[in-house]
């Protein structure tokens, strides 16, 4: 049986947090689709293609992957693919209330829904996409949080603004 898994986010922009996830999933799974959502809540500083793009460049060497750009509802779009696994991401305790809350309200919609926490490596427990860029539009060094070409896309993101 071919097990595929639903890794759903923003990834404004994509970190080593992201990445780290993205290889510890695609180890479980044969394959992983990362699903960029392309209307979030959330005001970003991206749009959903360049999102897109980083994602692909950055994580190129990884197997057993695909990324795409998806809309509406997370269950939906995991059916869709012939999943009932959706991979999210557990940092520090902050994390536990949002992410157990939405892994209970998918349950809900959808009882064959399972959600897998996966916590990354600790070097990235902290790390987020707004710290990232809070700290690159306050001129830090965010070299070890991001790879190269994020960071300069980041950075000419950050010039426009
Ligand atoms: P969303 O807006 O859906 O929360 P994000 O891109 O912020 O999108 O995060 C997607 C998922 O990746 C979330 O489950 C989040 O907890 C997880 N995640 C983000 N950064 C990290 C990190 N540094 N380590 C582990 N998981 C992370």
């Amino acid at each position: 049986m071919n097990r595929t898994a639903i890794y759903p986010g923003s990834f404004d922009p994509v970190t080593y947090g992201h990445i780290d996830l993205i290889k510890r999933a695609a180890t479980l799974f044969d394959r992983i689709i990362v699903g960029v959502a392309s209307n979030t809540r959330k005001q970003t500083l991206f749009n959903a293609d360049e999102r897109l793009v980083m994602l692909k460049e950055t994580t190129k060497g990884i197997k057993g992957i695909s990324i795409e750009l998806f809309d509406g509802l997370v269950i939906k779009y995991a059916y869709k693919h012939k999943s009932h696994v959706l991979i999210r991401g557990l940092r520090v305790i902050s994390d536990f209330d949002y992410e157990v809350q939405m892994a209970l309200t998918n349950r809900r919609l959808d009882q064959k829904i399972e959600t897998i926490l996966l916590v990354p490596s600790e070097g990235y427990t902290f790390l987020s996409s707004s710290l990232i860029k809070e700290a690159a539009s306050l001129g830090a060094d965010i070299s070890s949080f991001v790879p190269k070409i994020v960071e300069k896309k980041l950075k000419k993101k950050l010039s426009q603004a």
